[in-house]
């Protein structure tokens, strides 16, 4: 469990082996990978544990078709294969999903090259799982889909995940490891005596400062790593958005991958927490990294585009969006001026002035860029790199089990007394530090409900008065703050909404 917030004063009191900054999937995976080594290691985040680009995802765990097509097979085998370990160790959170390729009449690729890649991709994934399927017969699988040009659609098999419960999950590995982890912390300066680090941390609830000792420090901060490290930049952050639609106004039962009429890329329409959610966007963002990204109305018309293409019975309009949700990628950038879905997406691990730093790379290889960093921080050698790419040993050896399929991918949240019990265990057991981090993050009624599930703020001010002890005044200020930013981030897109 991951316990009450600790006090700065307390963390500062520990000279650390290692201090990871920033609670991503990223930071996590270190976390973890270090904790169980032994080390005497601990994690700040300056917001929420998956505050970041891991609560935004498009929530795949996959090996990545785009990778088999451009010839990355390692990659992809080393993806898919931590796809597997994770569908295995974790069947409540990361589900296999059955996606569908949908082809059209003049559109690349088509039905034998996408066989091609799939038979690559479920070769490499140790499975086989795909097949051709007609016109008629997906017509019949995906109601209301358009026939207009249509030849069939390749049928695979990848995975899907919550990815803010996905992170969770790991921390609580972490701490019943041993590891420590602190959220709203945030690291201001990392400066160097010797052989050891100094982090000026401030505490963003307590209001205090303090400085923090350690041996090694990893950098996990995603597209803000460059301000960590105070570097010129390597990173592009670059926005993607989706909209989450009322599941019995467009439902489906597969991840549907089709090719935007404007630009060709792969978008998805796909199940998720009761809802179908449809993505992405992929643009240069660039507003401040310390506010929160937010759907603009131009993505959303982007996406609309598409949806109106491939459903048009459905006429979805505007009112059926429940809410909106924008992340960005910490992607590495080529510095070759390419359009955004050009830039690679693998990670990259790098020293700074001493501090290692990472960025770049998927959910789905969380494991293996965790390794990849500890390397670098030579907190383990090369052969134990090795030895650990390839374990067999489960990761997620904790009986943790979620209440109330927390989690599950695609079943809806638990409602009335079950959803209580839900929200009150994440209260007591998941470091709950503000309203938001309840409401979008443990348990994602602020996504799925609409206006931010408005409704059912005095039943959760209950929860939040007994189980945290919040007086009058904190509620106000927090559910101020909350609706605030459900508001500018989380609503459907409204006109008039900048970047
Ligand atoms: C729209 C979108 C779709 C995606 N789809 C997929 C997908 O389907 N499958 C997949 O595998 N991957 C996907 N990704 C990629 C994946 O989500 C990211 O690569 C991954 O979440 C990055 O994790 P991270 O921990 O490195 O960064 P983040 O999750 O952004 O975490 C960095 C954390 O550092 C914290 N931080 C920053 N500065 C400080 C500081 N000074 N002190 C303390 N903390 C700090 C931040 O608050 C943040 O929480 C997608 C990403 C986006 C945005």
């Amino acid at each position: 469990m991951l316990g009450v917030r600790p006090s700065l004063e307390t963390l500062a009191r520990t000279r650390w082996d290692l201090i990871v900054i920033g609670g991503g999937v990223t930071g996590a995976g270190v976390l973890l990978e270090a904790a169980r080594r032994a080390k005497n290691v601990l994690l700040l985040e300056q917001r929420d544990f998956a505050w970041g680009a891991s609560s935004r995802s498009s929530k795949m765990v996959h090996g990545g078709l785009r990778y088999v097509a451009a010839g990355h097979f390692r990659l992809t085998r080393d993806a898919l294969r931590e796809r597997e370990r994770m569908a295995r160790e974790l069947p409540d959170l990361v589900i296999r999903q059955p996606y569908a390729f949908v082809v059209r009449r003049g559109e690349f690729p088509g039905r034998w090259p996408m066989k091609a890649a799939l038979w690559l991709y479920d070769f490499l994934a140790g499975i086989r799982d795909h097949r051709w399927l007609g016109r008629e017969r997906l017509l019949e699988r995906i109601p209301g889909l358009s026939p207009r040009g249509l030849r069939g659609a390749m049928i695979y098999t990848d995975a899907l995940t919550d990815d803010a419960r996905l992170v969770l999950r790991i921390l609580h590995e972490a701490t019943a490891e041993g590891g420590r982890l602190a959220n709203y912390v945030r690291v201001e300066a990392v400066g160097r005596q010797g052989e050891q680090f100094s982090l000026s941390a401030r505490d963003e609830i307590g209001g205090v400062n303090a400085t923090l000792t350690a041996l090694s420090v990893v950098n996990a901060a995603g597209a803000a790593a460059g301000d960590v490290s105070g570097e010129p930049t390597k990173i592009r952050p670059l926005r993607g958005s989706h909209l989450l639609i009322r599941r019995d106004r467009l439902p489906v039962d597969d991840c549907v991958t089709t090719l935007h009429p404007r630009d060709k890329r792969p978008v998805f329409i796909f199940p998720w927490l009761g809802m179908t959610c449809v993505g992405t966007t992929d643009l240069d963002h660039r507003a401040p990294l310390s506010e929160e990204p937010r759907c603009t109305t131009e993505e959303a018309d982007y996406l609309f585009e598409m949806i109106r293409g491939q459903f048009p019975q459905a006429a979805i309009t505007p009112g059926d969006v429940v809410s909106s949700m924008a992340g960005v990628r910490p992607v590495i950038a080529s510095g070759k001026g390419l359009n955004p879905s050009q830039e690679s997406r693998e990670h990259s691990v790098w020293r700074h002035e001493g501090m290692v730093c990472v960025a770049g790379g998927k959910l789905t290889t969380f494991r293996l860029i965790a390794l990849d960093a500890l390397r670098a921080a030579d907190l383990i050698d090369e052969r134990q790199l090795l030895a650990a790419r390839a374990t067999a040993e489960p990761l997620f050896r904790s009986p943790l089990k979620f209440p109330n399929r927390l989690g599950h991918p695609t079943a809806a949240l638990p409602e009335g007394e079950a959803l209580i019990e839900t929200l009150a265990w994440a209260l007591d057991n998941e470091m709950v530090g503000r309203l938001d981090d309840l409401l979008l993050r443990r348990v994602r009624l602020g996504n799925t409900r609409p206006a931010g599930a408005r409704d059912l703020l005095p039943q959760i001010r209950a929860l939040c008065q007994s189980r945290l002890g919040w007086d009058d005044a904190r509620w106000a200020g927090e559910a101020a703050r909350y609706l605030e930013i459900v508001d500018h981030s989380y609503s459907p897109p409204s006109a008039g909404s900048a970047p």
